[in-house]
């Protein structure tokens, strides 16, 4: 963590100084570069990555009275922790949340198909997946870490609650061509409705999108004709694998998701209830918390379930559905568009797999580079169709994926009562392949504005295009400090050019000559007075230790002045560590390669080490001249 900059600065440095763009939280402007509809996860992943641009004047509003306090998602993906660690809270995340290190599986006794036995245990994520754990934890505990991050921000963003999204019209040509009318709720204020002005609206609002449905938009899939029974609770049980993730199928009384809970003594459990009819809401069942337990009870047998207390329950009734674009760009092509959607607005899907609340934040991650590109003025406009492009093939995947986990979960398991049922093992197998699916590290983001074609991709097999940049240890060189490449890569907005050297550092000298020369695109695109990383952050990686690189040798490019008294930034050069060697690990050619990082942490190109004007071409095909 770099502070101190421009002048020494005590107390907390994760608490910004405050600017004046979003102006007073009681007396909010009426016309704003970004208005966000929804406090969900999605919108406050957007919120706080708007709030890190002190020139962005970014509202946030929410029907609700205030901040959610239990219930609704709780599995965090390994790649979610990835993302979280650009925002800077994860360790906090890492403390207080339970870490899924294996899932066990448990099916109806042959000998006695009214009892369950362990059918096996494996380990939840692969080695080397990622440098973070799955983990569980309260959606609202996520809610909190946005918040504080938007609240410590240098505009002080916190969301307008008491604010229902009524409706929304655009005029392409006004300055700020969207305006939207909201009821107010809050105290006092009841029965007027306020207007607001933005130059982009994204919708965050959920499965039921007023957003949506002003744009125009639909979610198209099958009815929500699946029930889930979910309960939060504190219970004593000689269960005996109630500390771990389980998959727990009875021969007649349906299956259970168990997942245990930050805190050591919660847990949730996901009980299938019946399909409903076509048409049929679940309300209309009746179902109660008793109902849930009782189900529980049934499933577990032989094993007691004696519930204390229920800290949340719910029915979550549930559609594999999805919206075919996720803005309002005509499909003419006549104009950009002015008003997103992301999150359950866009795609809903069971909760089984834990993935609603991690797909519906990385929507909100591609999309806040992208609005604060173009509103300061370094991206056209155009660069937004990539968000819809982007997102919308992730979320046609998870629901396909959805669609056949739900059916092999949802299915008995084979005997000779029920030859048809599925497999135990084969149910354990598909669960082992889609690991690296549902940790969300497989998502790959095809070739377009942002993304190269994969001409130089053998020069680094294990940095594949569109995947996300999978960290790996290294050595910072000028204080030895062992640590994960990949956690350069902040939440910042701003791309990473990362050089691997080749033998004894060559190709390195070369490539700052190009960045440092006086026709450089680093040049052309840093407005003028930035310093030269805030917009492209150039970083190099070196074969050798770090007791056989010298600081005193490094070019002025790797040892950069910056701020008002012109410091020098030492964070810019690394060394292999020789025990996790990342050129071994990630397979980078003999003669070094060039790996650009996008900002939400994609790879966007990998070059060889001379390809500069490659890396300038590919760079000036997006980023327009600073002034
Ligand atoms: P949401 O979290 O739905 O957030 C949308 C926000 O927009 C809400 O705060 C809402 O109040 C607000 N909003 C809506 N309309 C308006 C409006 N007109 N004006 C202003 N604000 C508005 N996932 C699981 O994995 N497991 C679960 O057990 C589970 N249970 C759930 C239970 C419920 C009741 C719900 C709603 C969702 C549940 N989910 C569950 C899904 C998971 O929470 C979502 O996938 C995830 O929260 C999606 O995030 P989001 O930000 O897109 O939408």
């Amino acid at each position: 963590m770099q502070f101190h900059l421009n002048g020494f600065r005590p107390g907390d440095p994760d608490v910004h100084d405050p600017v004046d763009a979003a102006g007073a939280p009681d007396t909010p402007p009426d016309a704003v570069d970004v208005l966000i509809v929804g406090c969900g996860p999605a919108g406050l992943t957007l919120a706080a990555q708007m709030a890190a641009f002190p020139d962005i004047r970014t509202r946030i509003i929410e029907q609700k009275d205030g901040p959610l306090q239990r219930g609704q998602a709780d599995g965090i993906a390994c790649r979610t922790m990835e993302m979280f660690q650009a925002f800077g809270f994860v360790d906090k995340v890492l403390r207080e949340s339970y870490w899924v290190n294996e899932t066990t599986f448990w099916r109806p006794d042959e000998a006695d198909r009214g009892r369950i036995v362990r059918g096996g245990r494996m380990q939840d994520t692969e080695d080397g997946l990622s440098e973070f754990p799955h983990v569980i934890l309260n959606q609202a505990r996520v809610h909190d870490f946005y918040l504080e991050k938007m609240r410590n921000a240098p505009t002080r963003l916190v969301p307008d609650y008491g604010r229902r999204f009524a409706g929304l019209t655009v005029d392409p040509d006004a300055d700020y061509p969207v305006t939207v009318t909201a009821d107010r709720l809050d105290p006092g204020h009841e029965g007027q409705t306020q207007t607001i002005r933005a130059r982009y609206v994204v919708g965050c609002d959920g499965a039921r999108s007023g957003v949506r449905k002003a744009i125009g938009r639909e979610l198209r899939g099958d009815s929500a004709n699946k029930a889930w029974g979910v309960m939060d609770v504190l219970a004593v049980t000689d269960f005996p694998d109630i500390r771990l993730k389980g998959l727990i199928q009875s021969a007649d009384e349906g299956s259970i998701v168990l997942i245990p809970r930050e805190g050591g003594y919660l847990f949730r459990i996901y009980v299938e209830m019946d399909a409903l009819a076509r048409d049929e809401r679940v309300a209309s069942r009746n179902i109660t918390a008793d109902h849930l337990i009782a189900a529980t009870q049934r499933v577990l047998r032989p094993y007691s379930f004696e519930v204390k207390e229920v800290a949340w329950w719910s029915v979550y009734e549930i559609g594999q559905r999805l919206c075919d674009r996720y803005d309002d760009a005509p499909g003419d092509g006549t104009r950009t568009p002015r008003v997103f959607i992301a999150g359950d607005a866009c795609h809903t899907h069971s909760p089984k797999a834990g993935q609603g609340m991690n797909v519906s934040m990385r929507d909100a991650f591609n999309l806040g580079w992208k609005l604060a590109a173009v509103l300061r003025g370094q991206c056209a406009p155009e660069v937004l169709h990539s968000y819809s492009e982007e997102r919308q093939k992730v979320a046609r995947m998870l629901i396909d994926f959805d669609r056949e986990w739900s059916k092999m979960l949802g299915s008995p398991p084979r005997s000779k009562a029920d030859p048809d049922g599925v497999d135990p093992e084969e149910f354990r197998a598909y669960f082992a392949r889609q690991q690296r699916y549902t940790a969300g590290t497989t998502i790959e983001y095809g070739p377009g504005v942002f993304r190269a074609e994969g001409r130089w991709q053998a020069l680094a097999p294990g940095y594949p295009l569109g995947r996300r940049f999978h960290s790996a240890p290294v050595v910072r060189l000028a204080d030895a400090k062992p640590m994960q490449l990949g956690h350069v890569v902040q939440a910042d907005g701003r791309w990473r050019v990362i050089a691997f050297a080749g033998p004894d550092g060559a190709g390195i000298a070369a490539l700052c000559g190009h960045l440092g020369g006086a026709d450089s695109f680093l040049r052309r695109v840093t407005p003028n007075g930035a310093d030269v990383d805030a917009v492209v952050d150039f970083r190099a990686v070196f074969r050798q230790g770090v007791h056989d690189v010298k600081v005193e040798d490094l070019p002025p490019e790797l040892l950069p002045r910056k701020g008002r008294f012109g410091l020098i930034d030492y964070e810019k050069a690394f060394c292999a560590d020789p025990a996790a060697d990342i050129f071994a690990m990630r397979g980078i050619d003999p003669d070094g390669c060039i790996v650009v990082v996008r900002p939400d942490q994609h790879v966007a190109h990998v070059l060889p080490l001379d390809g500069h004007a490659d890396l300038a071409g590919f760079f000036e095909g997006f980023l327009r001249p600073a002034g």
